[in-house]
């Protein structure tokens, strides 16, 4: 039988991989996204997204309302016993619902999604066990990427993040999202609570693995967590993100604001300006993927590294004494997001 050949081999369909696909599809390139699950949203998340970043807005990108829960508009981070309160916009999503309602958009376009079809190896620009050959393959299959590691890029820094559900949280206000931080909850990285519709999102996560789980089991033993799932998260700036014949879009890339952990946003800016680029190369016929780097560095970069910068100055926060942390960190929020309000956790 003759290998199956495509333009394009989309490998993990999370939201830069179904964003990828979505634009291809309205650009009629020719190309098939494998995801290894048969549904969607398979890892745990946060599912709070950025409302936008410069000229890119997620209900662009998204173009529906489907699955977006609730606005919210205010942070509450809590060391020890005190709180500081921070403008900060986001929405909260169902994530599970805007990764469908994603692939029906690709699949109305006349894009293929193949589901259950985990791909196990690359060689010479073929998957398999598909046995699909591609012009192009996009690696946009997570944190732990196989095509990042097939194409020979070095892997970034990889976290771990655990995180369960919780009906009610006593005392806490639906309309804020909280975040802890300091020695006593965990080094390198933080804990959360996001509000969904229904029930909290509540999970702790860290840059360090070593010695992680006594912090996890610590966090989980004060509240009831339901379905508590693990994965991990890359804590890098971006790697190189594309060869002669391939390109990483996401988690895969480490595409990730580090400081904070969020990835949803940029994934899918990423996506987009990575479909433009295929489209741009299989229309002109000479296939030059270094113009996808060089656009999302255009646009993101100095995000990226601001990020990045933060997130290191906060990891080395983590280690101190946590009346020190504190200070730091409302000298931190005033550089980057707006005047805390400073309460005692009692009243936040
Ligand atoms: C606990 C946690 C909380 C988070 N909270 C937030 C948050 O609140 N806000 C935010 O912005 N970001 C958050 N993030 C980060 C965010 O989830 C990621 O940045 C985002 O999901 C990246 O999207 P992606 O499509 O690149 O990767 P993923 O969502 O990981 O999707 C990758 C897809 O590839 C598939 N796949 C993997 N390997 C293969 C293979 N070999 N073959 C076929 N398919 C494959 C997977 O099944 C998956 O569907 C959080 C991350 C974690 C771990």
């Amino acid at each position: 039988m003759a290998m199956e050949k495509r333009d394009v081999v989309i490998v993990g369909g999370g939201l830069a991989g179904l964003t990828t696909a979505k634009y291809l599809a309205e650009e009629g390139v020719d190309f098939v996204l494998l995801e290894e699950h048969t549904k969607f949203f398979q890892k745990p998340c946060g599912e709070g997204i950025l409302p936008s970043y410069i000229d890119f807005d997620f209900f662009d990108l998204y173009g529906s309302k489907k699955g977006v829960e609730r606005e919210i508009n205010e942070v509450v981070f809590i060391i020890k016993d005190k709180a500081l309160t921070v403008p900060i916009h986001f929405f909260m999503i169902d994530k599970e619902e805007v990764e469908k309602e994603m692939a029906h958009q690709v699949e109305k376009l006349g894009g293929e999604i193949r589901m259950g079809e985990k791909v196990q190896k690359i060689k010479d620009n073929v998957v398999y066990p598909q046995e699909i050959s591609a012009r192009i393959i996009v690696g946009a299959d997570g944190a732990r990427s196989l095509v990042r590691k097939s194409m020979g890029i070095k892997s970034p820094k990889i976290g771990v993040a655990i995180e369960g559900h919780i009906d009610h949280m006593e005392g806490f206000d639906e309309n804020k999202a909280y975040i802890w931080f300091g020695k006593s909850i965990t080094v390198e990285g933080y804990a959360w609570a996001f509000p969904r519709k229904e029930f909290w999102n509540v999970g702790i996560g860290s840059a360090k693995t070593e010695g992680f789980s006594t912090y996890a089991n610590r966090f989980k033993s004060r509240f009831e967590m339901k379905d508590v799932r693990g994965a991990a998260i890359p804590f890098s700036l971006p790697v190189k993100t594309y060869g002669k014949n391939f390109l990483l879009v996401g988690d895969a890339a480490s595409q990730v604001m580090t400081a904070v952990g969020a990835g949803n946003l940029p994934s899918m800016v990423c996506g987009k300006l990575a479909a433009e680029t295929i489209s741009r190369c299989l229309k002109s016929g000479s296939i030059n993927l270094h113009l996808y780097e060089n656009a999302w560095k255009k646009h993101l970069k100095k995000l990226f590294r601001q990020s990045y910068m933060i997130y290191r100055m906060a990891s080395f926060l983590s280690y101190r004494e946590e009346n020190r942390a504190y200070r730091w960190v409302k000298l931190l929020m005033k550089m980057f997001a707006g005047s805390p309000k400073e309460s005692d956790i009692k009243s936040t």
